[in-house]
């Protein structure tokens, strides 16, 4: 039994879990390969040109199964994770979206979660997810959905301990917990908010951790927080929960921006994205008026890696000059005799 899982959007939020979960009940995973840029090309030669950027990405990985010889592949359609909380309507109706783009013969697992209607709830999804592969005994899959939050909190125990999201996905896969220090200390500190697909999906963000951490930046994001740290930020910028990934976005993005050790913050999205236009806006007005720096990186599939690079350089560089001024400024207030000649780059 093999099931394709498509390498975009919600993977990068909830593979543990389905891995936890198919593997459990004996189903491989097919995963498609990395994006590169033909998957991008491949994916927006399917859908209209203003579809967002994760879409024609997650276009590209399915033509990526299909070519692989995979004919069952997982779409599930997460409506909404709590009640009256939702997603886009592009991730609503993912299924529908991919079935209308891709004439190809194939099997769309098109499981529904909608916790804001009866019965379509966890596990009502899971039976839906595993019923083409004639498993329908409710108690397996509530075993098999036990495992998949047992590797999903095994991975997000490491990442809220610091390591970064690929090494902590492989030691969940693994089936292991390997904490390691992470304590390092840097000049400056960063976090970098996003939806986990256009973060962690290294062509759409540009490898921005290999970027930040040779400017000497520690990077933090949503996944290093619990869910009552990223509510307490949304109670912070008075924000109610309306978008299913609202405590990723707004929620963590305010309490970054509270955070007194954090110098400034960086989000990226998707070119055209409405939750995110909404959700950006509100986070820019309560960065201004906390005085932290932010700035906004937009991407689609003709965004240049160069530009990208020289707005995050001078970003970062704006940063080391705030931090140093804020040194010197506090040492000629603390020292107004004796204040010396001492350089920038002593200070940090
Ligand atoms: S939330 Fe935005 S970026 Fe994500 S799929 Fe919906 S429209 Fe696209």
């Amino acid at each position: 039994m093999q099931i394709g899982i498509p390498r975009a959007l919600s993977y990068y939020n909830f593979y543990p879990f389905w891995y936890g979960f198919f593997s459990n009940l004996g189903i491989e995973i097919i995963l498609s390969d990395p994006t590169t840029k033909q998957t991008m090309s491949t994916g927006s030669s399917f859908v209209v040109p203003e579809t967002c950027l994760p879409i024609k990405v997650y276009v590209g990985h399915i033509i990526n199964l299909l070519d692989k010889g995979i004919d069952k592949i997982f779409v599930p359609s997460i409506q909404s994770i709590a009640p009256k909380i939702y997603n886009c309507s592009k991730i609503r109706g993912l299924p529908d979206l991919i079935r209308n783009v891709i004439k190809r013969n194939f099997t769309i697992i098109e499981a529904t979660l909608d916790k804001s209607e009866k019965n379509q709830g966890l596990y009502e999804f899971l039976a839906q997810a595993v019923k083409p592969f004639g498993i329908t005994d409710m108690e397996k899959i509530k075993q098999a959905s036990k495992n998949g939050w047992k590797v999903y909190n095994n991975f997000h125990v490491m990442t809220r301990s610091g390591i970064p999201y690929k090494k902590a996905l492989k030691y969940a896969i693994e089936n292991k917990v390997i904490i390691t220090d992470t304590s390092k200390s840097y000049p400056i500190n960063v976090a970098v908010i996003a939806h986990g697909y256009n973060l962690y999906d290294e062509r759409v963000s540009m490898k921005i951790f290999d970027k930040l951490e040779k400017l000497d930046v520690k990077v933090y994001t949503a996944d290093a927080l619990t869910i009552e740290q990223m509510k307490e930020g949304l109670n912070l910028m008075h924000s109610k929960l309306y978008w299913a990934n609202e405590y990723e976005i707004t929620g963590a993005a305010a309490h970054y921006i509270s955070n007194r050790q954090i110098d400034g913050i960086i989000t990226i999205n998707a070119f055209g994205c409405g939750p995110d236009s909404l959700m950006l806006e509100r986070i820019s007005r309560f960065a201004a008026k906390s005085k932290k720096p932010i700035l906004h990186l937009s991407v689609d599939e003709q965004t240049g890696e160069a530009g990208f690079v020289t707005r995050i350089e001078a970003f970062i560089d704006m940063l080391y000059r705030k931090k140093r001024s804020n040194i010197i400024n506090k040492i000629k207030v603390n020292r107004k005799d004796k204040y010396t000649d001492i350089t920038c780059r002593d200070l940090i």
